[in-house]
């Protein structure tokens, strides 16, 4: 998480009235101990935490309990060095992506739990679902006899994969997506020369995502990936020469677009006007390869991508990953039904 610096923006419109029961449960002396924040990738989870991170730590809280981005405390905090705020994630030059129980137990054993400049002191996880067990049972403990003062935040896309004791110890709250219209209406101003539409549509409805694909670079290698994925299907292109030209891709974003693409195959497989379509964009090269798609073993073939990208926390050799979906990409798509 990125703390900015002064001005404070108020939280984008369909966070407000989250902010709004946070500021409410503040001003009456219910925050809880331990709130855990959910939601899709691209809602804003780490926006809406980083705003109430800050003003708790803030010395003056502006109107509607804004941090005020200038005293000492708001700049400790934008510099990443707040003693109040201690931050757990996995270790960046670690080799797994765990959050490991050494972290949480020097932090319960130290004195790391008592604030030292103001009333509040706040424990970030973020991501929560990367604790490993023993984590998870260390955090228990604290989570059972917090500390005065001490704000445990958990941010988490995946809550499933916290324990249900970890679970049933915070106060949970749900971000969802915002409507289309407030959505765009957020984006519009901040994508100058590209498609607010097509770029919330990429990012299945969360706004931040859509701010972060509006990169213009990304949008090319994402039309490079696709004509060499519809070439492959084509049989003008060589699935493995594909797989290799995909490796600056990490899997993270490859097996996205790609389940994107085979979703919208499908979808015009059913219905060769079909409404709705993930990438719209590409509708008129996607028809062309539907037109001709079995569509059992399309929906098969989408399994294996789902799969795959469940399983990214631990992929393959993306190399491989890419060669093996590509290859089998090839051979569906020769298939004349
Ligand atoms: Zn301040």
């Amino acid at each position: 998480m990125t703390l900015t610096t002064s001005p404070v923006a108020a939280p984008p419109p369909w966070l407000a009235p989250h902010w709004a029961a946070l500021q409410r449960a503040r001003a009456s002396g219910r925050l809880p101990h331990a709130l855990l924040i959910a939601g899709p990738a691209g809602v804003g989870k780490r926006l809406l935490a980083d705003l109430l991170i800050r003003s708790l730590l803030c010395q003056a809280p502006g109107p509607d309990s804004l941090p005020c981005g200038t005293c000492q405390d708001c700049r400790l905090c934008a510099a990443g060095n707040h003693p109040d705020l201690v931050r757990l994630g996995p270790d960046p030059e670690g080799k797994s992506d765990e959050i490991k129980v050494a972290g949480i137990r020097d932090l319960v054993e130290s004195e790391g739990l008592t604030p030292s400049r103001g009333p509040h002191k706040v424990i970030l996880i973020d991501p929560a679902e990367r604790m490993n067990p023993s984590a998870a049972n260390a955090l228990l403990k604290t989570l059972e006899e917090p500390a005065p003062g001490t704000l445990f935040c958990l941010i988490a896309e995946r809550v499933h994969l916290l324990p249900a004791t970890v679970r049933s110890r915070c106060q949970r709250l749900i971000l969802g997506l915002p409507q289309e219209d407030q959505a765009l209406g957020w984006l519009g101003g901040r994508v100058a020369g590209r498609d607010p539409r097509l770029l919330l549509r990429l990012a299945h409805g969360a706004p931040l995502r859509a701010l972060a694909l509006a990169d213009a670079d990304l949008l090319a290698r994402r039309d490079s990936a696709c004509a060499g994925f519809v070439a492959v299907g084509q049989g003008g292109r060589d699935p493995v020469a594909e797989a290799q030209a995909w490796g600056d891709l990490s899997p993270r974003v490859s097996l996205e677009w790609l389940g994107g693409w085979v979703s919208d195959l499908l979808r015009l497989a059913a219905d060769g006007r079909a409404a709705y379509l993930s990438n719209p964009d590409k509708r008129e090269a996607l028809a062309v390869l539907a037109a001709r798609l079995d569509p059992q073993a399309g929906h098969r073939y989408l399994q294996r991508v789902l799969a795959a990208r469940a399983s990214q926390d631990n992929p393959l050799n993306p190399q491989l990953l890419h060669e093996a979906l590509l290859i089998d990409w090839a051979y569906l798509a020769r298939k004349v039904t």
